[in-house]
């Protein structure tokens, strides 16, 4: 068992939860005292218009009583300038040298030694960006001190999914400046194992794909839930063979336990029928990304395995803002504890949690680090219909979601909304297209799905369209798209605004 070998220090992983909570604190006010205040001009600015003093910082409620930063700030006032550069930290190089640390480390280590260590720590020299649909991709930037964090929380990620260095991974996340390619390729390097990028669908396409699936013969595969969904079943109608698959890292998207349970039987028709399947959960600003742990079969999971020494993770009710009891949903926030470049604090991503967080020892393997329990779904989930001539309604996007994913009898499967007629002034549509197995009946799946959608949201599909396993591939966007179109709107622009009626959630 890899069990603490690194995953933290042993001070950290032996601490009861009140005295882990108050070194956080501790090292958040150093963090804030001697790395941001001074060199961060937004939060410089921010706490002394707010008469913020980070030495007071004692207690939880301290911490929540700050400011919190959200996707707004950092995208600025639109048309202007954004002001992502004023979240870096950027020392000034003459009051730096003037540290009593780096005379110290020039005397002890030489000045050229010093320099090179002060550049290390805060020149920006990598990015990753938002993957931003809706808005501008937001540039946030490492320095190589937090490189070697993601070298860091990329091995953690190996061991909590406890991987072995002697594995083949596959890492088939596309190639794109976003945080899950990244992570996922310095896990490797902070493992110190095999990982081959592939670089997703649209370096290679599936076919690609599948032929180095058939070539390495991986251990280990890590990637978006659809798209490898989409290669394993492409490998399965192509008799491919392959016997050692032991674990599947999922990340960038959600993996309901309907998913897991398709990838496993496709990995089982390959020849592998023993595969652990863990989703992981980051986000561009926490530079990182959490893993669950290997759970028994049917067991619920152990939820996300957070890492309290690089971060403080808050659940708040999403519309007061204030921290949520342990164990109650709410949103995620988060702020970090040793990050250079890019810098945010209390960053409320908009991703809401239904089980909160535990500070429980995870049953499954005992680490006593706090956990984020339960499904993650995105504020942004949540659309606007027309459903009728008169009104607008709030439609849960995720639970439609859940009931696709969960239906055994469903492989890849997409949801279309569109315009009655392709009139913008007219009601919208919802239209379900699914692929099934060969052998299932259409009528009746038919009739399930809209059973359980209408149990789910109160909402009646329009439509359910059928296809085959390539009409799905190509309507997902496979090999065109970073990510599977699984839900596309196909309403004209402009259409009017919809007067709202919040309900259905
Ligand atoms: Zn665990």
């Amino acid at each position: 068992m890899h069990l603490n070998t690194s995953l933290l220090t042993r001070r950290w992983q032996e601490l009861p939860p009140g005295r882990m909570r108050e070194l956080q604190l501790q090292r958040l006010r150093h963090f804030l005292r001697t790395r941001v205040l001074p060199f961060s001009s937004h939060y410089r600015s921010l706490f002394a218009e707010d008469g913020i003093d980070p030495s007071a910082i004692r207690t939880a409620d301290d911490l929540a009583a700050l400011p919190t930063t959200s996707k707004s700030d950092l995208l600025g006032p639109p048309g202007g300038a954004p002001p992502s550069r004023d979240f870096v930290l950027a020392p000034d190089p003459a009051s730096l040298r003037r540290r009593p640390s780096t005379i110290l480390r020039a005397l002890l280590r030489g000045r050229d030694r010093a320099r090179a260590a002060l550049e290390h720590e805060y020149r920006p020299i990598f990015m990753t960006s938002t993957t931003g649909r809706s808005t501008d991709p937001v540039p946030f930037f490492y320095t190589g001190h937090d490189l070697d964090n993601l070298a860091l929380t990329g091995r953690r990620l190996m061991e909590i999914c406890r991987s072995d260095p002697a594995f083949r991974h596959l890492n088939l996340f596309p190639f794109a400046p976003h945080l899950a390619f990244w992570q996922a390729h310095y896990a490797g390097i902070g493992f110190n194992t095999f990982t081959l990028g592939t670089g997703g669908g649209r370096a290679m396409g599936t076919s690609g794909n599948v032929r180095l699936l058939g070539k390495v013969d991986p251990d280990a595969l890590i990637g978006m839930p659809t798209f490898i969904y989409h290669v394993l079943q492409e490998a399965a109608e192509g008799g491919l063979h392959c016997t050692k698959i032991k674990r599947i890292v999922l990340g960038g998207e959600k993996a309901p336990a309907g998913i897991r349970r398709k990838l496993r039987s496709l990995c089982a028709e390959l020849g592998s029928p023993e595969v652990d399947v863990m989703a992981t959960y980051g986000f561009t600003e926490a530079k990182a990304a959490w893993p669950e742990c290997p759970a028994p079969a049917g067991a619920e999971t152990g939820g996300y395995h957070l890492y309290p020494d690089l971060g403080i993770v808050e659940v708040v009710d999403p519309d007061s803002g204030r921290p949520v009891a342990e164990g109650e949903p709410g949103e995620i926030v988060y702020t970090p504890l040793d990050s250079r470049g890019s810098v945010v604090l209390r960053y409320r991503t908009g991703d809401l949690i239904s089980g909160g967080i535990s500070y429980e020892p995870c049953p499954h393997c005992r680490r006593r680090v706090p956990r984020l329990l339960g499904r993650i779904s995105r504020v942004s989930d949540v659309r606007r219909l027309k459903i009728d001539k008169v009104k607008g309604t709030l439609v849960n996007f995720n639970e439609l979601e859940h009931v696709l994913d969960d239906m055994d009898e469903i492989g890849a499967w997409q949801i279309e909304i569109r315009k009655r007629n392709d009139d913008p002034l007219e009601c919208d549509l919802l239209v379900v297209h699914l692929n099934v197995a060969r052998r299932v009946g259409r009528e009746r799946i038919a009739g399930e799905v809209r059973r359980r959608i209408r149990a789910a949201t109160e909402l009646s599909p329009n439509d359910i369209q059928f296809h085959d396993a390539g009409t799905l591939r190509s309507m997902h966007g496979v090999g065109r798209e970073l990510k599977e179109q699984k839900v596309v709107d196909h309403r004209p622009a402009g259409a009017p605004a919809i007067p709202l009626t919040p309900n259905h959630h």
